[in-house]
């Protein structure tokens, strides 16, 4: 009962409800009508029907306006939302018809929102001259190069490459437009526009392997002379020579690794990593790394212990010279982070019921903090501890190493905990069919 007299307070000046007003008048008139005119009782009892009439009526049609005045408000505020996106947004029913559009999508796709409005979008229309833009931003999918996919469902996300009309990199966000009903209504559509993120990202990228490269053969050539000195082939050299020939050989092996790194990376984000896939034997890469990395970890009193498979475990489809990177930055790690006496333990175990296998490598150095964990994988990433303790390294080995994973359908992963060590995980598949194409 308060809620109608809220609502007509609210609503009683609505132009909806003029067709009301003007009915209420004509009740009273055919009211006064019948007190005059017809017999009593029964011009009363007209009255009352009348009365309850014009009542039902009044609750009836004032919950109706209340509630597309509350629709109106809503639709009114997801206009203005939209309006004042920079980003270009659009949105439409489930038959692709346009409902919505803001300045921002005019400008990008260069029609007017007089010709959008009502227009139903096709993928037939994506060859057409004028609305080819808009019709590919509706149907991603026909895009030429899907750079990434959001595999949750709503909202959607997918970053596209467009060659035609024009090269455009942009990233897709989707989300569904629902009435009061819960029913899908229809899409909403903002469209971000990365080219000119992307083309200033691979302006840095080109920058980063042009000084690499150059840095690479006088790294290489000076490396080169360290190793001739120390092999002592040129003549005697005293205690003091020995050591500084050796302290330079270290600095120059870890800046070779650096610019070695940074190529790496550049060639990933590039999409010219060239992976090439052989069959390989995963043990043999494992052995190979340890032999590597003996004399490192032998300097720090650690122990490398490999537990080879207990079940029989054949060669594979892979990357090996790829997988061997990943074994060598997770070896690295592994005494580079460990404490002196340290143990540094390989074991590969069978994904269960999965054609699957599991490598892990395990330390018992400093641990990894919770908040440190979630950013491991991510470029440049070094935890405080690992800046504090001066080791060497720019962050960019576990980047690498997801990359070089997930390129072959895996996935790597850490448990750690303070003060008692890491467990790095990868699995890779052992059957190539779930290596992934792209
Ligand atoms: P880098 O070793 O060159 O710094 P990485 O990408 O290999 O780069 O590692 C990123 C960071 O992750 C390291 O700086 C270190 O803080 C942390 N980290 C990696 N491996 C370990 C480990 N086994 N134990 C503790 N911290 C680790």
């Amino acid at each position: 009962m308060f809620k109608f007299f809220q609502n007509l307070k609210k609503h009683s000046s609505s132009p909806q409800l003029l067709p009301f007003w003007f009915l209420g008048g004509l009740i009273i008139a055919q009211m006064v009508f019948n007190v005059l005119w017809i017999i009593w009782p029964l011009n009363w009892l007209i009255n009352i029907a009348l009365i309850i009439f014009y009542l039902v009526m009044a609750v009836v049609l004032l919950g109706a306006v209340d509630r597309a005045s509350r629709l109106d408000l809503e639709r009114n505020q997801i206009n203005a939302m939209i309006s004042s996106i920079n980003d270009p947004a659009i949105s439409y029913t489930e038959n692709f018809e346009i409902i919505l559009v803001n300045k921002a999508m005019e400008k990008f796709i260069g029609i007017s929102k007089k010709e959008l409005l009502g227009k139903n979008i096709t993928p037939e229309l994506s060859n057409d001259a004028r609305y080819g833009l808009l019709s590919k931003l509706i149907f991603p999918s026909l895009a030429p190069v899907v750079l990434e996919k959001s595999v949750d469902l709503y909202p959607e996300k997918i970053k596209v490459k467009f060659y035609q009309p024009k090269e455009l990199i942009v990233e897709i966000i989707t989300t569904k437009v629902i009435d009061e009903k819960g029913k899908t209504y229809g899409f909403l559509r903002i469209i971000h526009d990365l080219t000119q993120e992307e083309v200033l990202r691979k302006t840095q990228s080109d920058f980063v392997t042009i000084v690499a490269h150059q840095l690479r053969t006088p790294l290489s050539g000076l490396s080169w002379i360290l190793e001739i000195l120390a092999k002592k082939d040129m003549g005697s050299l005293t205690l003091e020579q020995e050591k500084l020939i050796d302290d330079g050989r270290k600095a120059m092996q870890e800046s070779l690794k650096t610019v070695e790194d940074l190529l790496n990376v550049a060639q990933i984000e590039e999409g010219r990593f060239g992976f090439q896939f052989s069959m390989a034997n995963v043990e043999k890469i494992i052995e190979n790394v340890f032999i590597k990395f003996e004399p490192v970890a032998k300097m720090d009193d650690i122990k490398l212990v490999f537990h080879r498979p207990e079940f029989q475990l054949k060669p594979f489809v892979m990357d090996p010279l790829r997988i061997k990177l990943v074994v060598e930055i997770l070896v690295d790690n592994a005494i580079k982070y460990n404490v002196k006496n340290g143990d540094v333990r390989i074991r590969i175990n069978p994904l269960e019921g999965k054609p699957f296998i599991l490598i892990s490598v395990e330390d018992t150095g400093a641990g990894i903090s919770r908040e440190d964990l979630s950013r491991l994988f991510t470029k440049f990433f070094r935890s405080k501890a690992a800046l504090k303790g001066q080791t060497s390294g720019i962050g960019l080995g576990l980047y690498l190493a997801k990359n070089i994973i997930d390129r072959h359908g895996g996935k790597i992963w850490v448990k750690s905990a303070l003060g008692r060590g890491s467990i790095f995980t990868f699995s890779l598949p052992i059957d190539p069919d779930y290596i992934p194409s792209q």
